[in-house]
């Protein structure tokens, strides 16, 4: 394993509680806060029961994922980092980030996280207009909103925010808007994705019902546009599919995930790799807490074939900028695969969608958008 491997190895905690549910939202959380200090303490002991899977790593980032880790209290918080510190080899200045919601980051809330270790906030904006907060059963309005970032500024460095575009009636002009607030807080990183409406949602439903109308792809594409336009413009590097960064603010949690490192993924529903295995723990609060009590792990894992870590590298070196490495696919997977990667590349590259360079392919602007299709079509069915 060389030294860089080793340094980005992350642990994900997964705080699964919200205060409400936003209507397009799919992941996994309860809205019920009564398990949060048993939950608390199961996350702590999972932290504990799985240091020997990382005894020959060093922590380089630590992620607070959700779910909503801001309704924490910070003593929670302290503990789980503590927890960690204690069981891990961590690095001297880890990345420390929360998930954070406008609702949750008073004044003195975002004092009490930047004394905390935490140096790092992902903010979930959403939409700075209020008719798509409440469209979109945000827990936040656009005061808090932007009074958030104009205090969570003044205490933090590097914090990021999400914003979601292609909402049904959300006009180019509304959406540059959008992009232009932002901006106007300088803030260093923006992840943002198209709205996607995920099977059993209070979304899919009210579309289903005629109540709301169906997200469009043509303004999704052109909002994302328009987005890497106007981010570009301002200095920002889009370094994956739904990331910008302004430079050495790119998530090191994040592009840890994409560069195919480890991590330990804590709490329900969190996923983990190994480099070898991926693992998924149960997605059940109630189980979770149980079988963590019990002293065992509520974890599934599987044995990633070839092909699987083929495909995987496939789909995220195309969303990122570091691309497939030509090289890469051959002396780690053999000429077959690569041949197979050029044949099915070849209608890309002549159509401007991707383009090889320095035996790296990547997409071109063009084709980013389409990124996720694209991998799909080089991606291959079992050759192991
Ligand atoms: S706050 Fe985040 S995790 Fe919770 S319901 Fe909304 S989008 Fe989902």
């Amino acid at each position: 394993m060389n030294i860089f491997a080793r340094l980005m190895s992350g642990i994900y905690i997964h705080i699964p509680f919200c205060k409400q549910a936003c209507h397009y939202c799919d992941f996994h959380f309860s809205t019920s806060m009564k398990k949060k200090d048993e939950m608390v303490s199961a996350l702590a002991k999972e932290i504990a029961m799985r240091k020997e899977e990382f005894k020959n790593e060093v922590v380089e980032t630590i992620y607070f994922g959700g779910g909503t880790p801001s309704v924490l209290a910070i003593e929670d918080l302290r503990l789980l980092i503590d927890e960690v510190f204690k069981n891990y080899n961590v690095i001297e200045n880890p990345e420390i980030t929360v998930e954070a919601n406008p609702d949750d980051l008073s004044n003195n809330r975002i004092i009490e996280l930047s004394n905390n270790r935490i140096n790092r906030l992902s903010i979930g904006i959403q939409s700075f207009f209020e008719e798509d907060l409440k469209m979109m059963n945000r827990a936040h309005n656009t005061n808090e909103a932007k009074n958030c970032l104009e205090q969570a500024t003044k205490h933090f460095d590097n914090i990021s925010l999400d914003l979601i575009y292609g909402i049904p009636g959300m006009s180019n002009e509304k959406w540059i808007q959008n992009i232009e607030t932002a901006l106007s807080f300088g803030i260093p990183h923006v992840s943002s994705y198209a709205l996607t409406v995920e099977p059993k949602t209070a979304l899919h439903s009210f579309i289903q019902k005629g109540i709301i109308p169906p997200p469009e792809d043509e303004v999704a594409q052109e909002h994302f546009e328009i987005l890497v336009e106007k981010l570009e413009e301002a200095g920002f590097i889009h370094y994956e599919l739904s990331n910008f960064g302004k430079e050495n603010y790119f998530s090191k949690n994040n592009s840890s995930y994409w560069l195919g490192k480890k991590y330990i993924g804590i709490g329900p529903s969190a996923h983990s790799y190994d480099g070898e295995k991926r693992g998924w723990n149960v997605s059940n609060n109630t189980m979770y807490i149980k079988t963590i009590q019990e002293g065992k792990l509520p974890i599934e894992t599987e044995t990633l074939s070839k092909t699987d870590r083929y495909n995987e590298y496939v789909m995220t070196g195309l969303r990122t900028i570091w691309g497939i490495s030509l090289d890469r696919i051959q002396t780690e997977f053999g000429q077959t695969y690569l041949d197979y990667l050029n044949q099915q590349a070849a209608k890309y590259i002549e159509d401007h969608l991707l383009f090889v360079d320095e035996n790296i392919l990547r997409t071109t602007r063009k084709g980013k958008f389409l990124s996720d299709g694209i991998a799909s079509d080089l991606f291959l069915l079992n050759l192991d």
